[in-house]
């Protein structure tokens, strides 16, 4: 049994020597900031981590575009990305807040695992961030359970240490400003207050979607939610245009701007339905149309779907928001696919998705007045009831899959980066 095993603390000057020896090196000073992010670990389990990892990088390089970094590395369940210096942390922090499956992050020094390394990486970390702003403390974290000095004496020495070069005051439950020491195995973090992460998972991990989209407040909602779950999406978005104002178009690509944030690559179809509505107006009566619109807009969905290999299609439903959002209509609907439909909305009220809008800050453009393609050709507000053989017997009427083909052939695809998206390009294919 050693010494330690028998409970004999470890001064400091043997920690030193301890982890010369452990490392056959001491590693140099800590001088170049970093942002470390934190995943959940219970996110974590099984043997999709290495994936998960390799994603959630993807996805930080994305955010980080423009802001000058080096490559992220992947140490245990964080990623630590070395910052060209303390002046980017705002914008880092800012764009840390778009990728999911962090939990939290925060601007850290990577050390070696000495305690004079460990205080030189505090002290460094005091110049960059200041002096605490109150009441601190310092939390200490063991991922290498074989480190001589337990959390408790690591909190205690280093806290002594910020005290003697600040002056500032202990408040241990609650403290303005927490650092962390994390002890890992051939390293150390030393870092400063966690900022909350927006948690999830990172996009992509759980597969595509495709997102039908309107202009108004709730498929965003719904499109950000499933972002939230891992899921990659391609929108698609049906108008009726010309013979409509082009608003929601304009809409759709400005809210496909903001939901690009969080996704490499998000794509958008635009696609134009007047003509097929005209075509199923003149054929079926008044009480019909808005669900057979709708399964219209549903089979173009699964078409999109198919091609992108897409495993579901969300859409920003709540049961009973409107009168064709019934259990009644949801079946009548979603018998035109069988894909999953998803709707994350569907127990949630209208202000809760609105507060969620705001959040997320797609509310603005949700809020512009736009028309809507379910009441073209419709002359007033007819009950919208009907059931599936009633739906099925009128589109005996005319050739369903032919009108989806035409619609689909009308259609403007944008990729790439969204902030280059022409609408111009969309208006043109529909007056075709
Ligand atoms: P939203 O706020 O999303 O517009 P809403 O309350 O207006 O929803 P509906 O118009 O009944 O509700 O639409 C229900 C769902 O159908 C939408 O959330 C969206 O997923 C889909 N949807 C409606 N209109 C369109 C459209 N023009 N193009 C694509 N999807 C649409
Ligand atoms: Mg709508």
């Amino acid at each position: 049994m050693t010494e330690r095993q028998a409970g004999r603390p470890l001064v400091a000057r043997e920690v030193m020597a301890s982890n010369a020896v452990a490392m056959g090196r001491r590693a140099g000073k800590a001088s170049q900031p970093s942002v470390v992010a934190r995943v959940h670990e219970i996110a974590l389990k099984g043997a999709n981590r290495p994936w998960f990892m390799h994603t959630l990088v993807r996805n930080i390089e994305y955010a980080l575009r423009g802001v000058p970094h080096e490559r992220p590395r992947v140490r245990n369940t964080r990623v630590v990305i070395p910052i060209a210096g303390v002046e980017v942390w705002p914008s880092v922090r800012e764009r840390l807040a778009w990728v999911f499956g962090i939990a939290n992050f925060s601007l850290a020094l990577e050390t070696g695992l000495g305690l004079e390394e460990l205080q030189d990486g505090l002290g460094r970390l005091l110049e960059l961030l200041g002096p605490p702003s109150g009441g601190y403390r310092v939390r200490a974290k063991r991922t290498n359970k074989g480190y001589p000095m337990t959390s408790p004496e690591l909190e205690r020495v280093l806290g002594q240490y910020v005290k003697d070069r600040t002056g500032a005051p202990v408040h241990l439950t609650a403290p303005e400003v927490t650092y962390q020491i994390e002890i890992l195995y051939d390293r150390a973090l030393v870092s400063g207050t966690a900022v909350k992460g927006p948690g999830g998972l990172p996009v992509g991990v759980s597969g595509r979607v495709v997102v039908l989209l309107s202009g108004g407040f709730d498929s965003p909602v719904a499109a950000y939610r499933m972002l939230k779950r891992g899921c990659f999406l391609t929108l698609v978005h049906c108008h009726a245009y010309p013979y409509v104002r082009p608003v929601s178009i304009e809409k759709v690509v400005e809210i496909a701007r903001h939901l690009g944030r969080y996704q490499p690559g998000v794509r958008l179809s635009i696609v134009p339905i007047g003509d097929a509505q005209r075509e199923i107006a003149l054929v079926s009566e008044p009480g019909l149309r808005v669900l057979l619109y709708r399964r219209l807009m549903l089979r173009i969905a699964a078409a999109v779907a198919h091609e992108h290999g897409a495993g579901a299609i969300v859409t920003g439903e709540s049961l009973g928001q409107v009168s064709s959002q019934t259990l009644e209509n949801m079946r009548v609907i979603g018998a035109v696919t069988d894909l999953p439909l998803l709707r994350p909305l569907v127990g949630f009220n209208k202000d809760e998705i609105m507060a969620e809008a705001e959040q997320i800050g797609t509310a603005p453009v949700s809020r512009v007045p736009d028309d809507d393609c379910c009441t073209v050709f419709i002359p007033r507000h007819p009950a919208t009831h009907a059931t599936l053989a009633q739906a099925e017997e009128a589109e005996q009427a005319f050739d369903a899959q032919a009108l989806v083909d035409a619609c689909l052939a009308q259609r403007t695809d944008y990729e790439g980066d969204p902030a280059g998206w022409d609408v111009t390009l969309a208006l043109a294919a529909a007056a075709r």
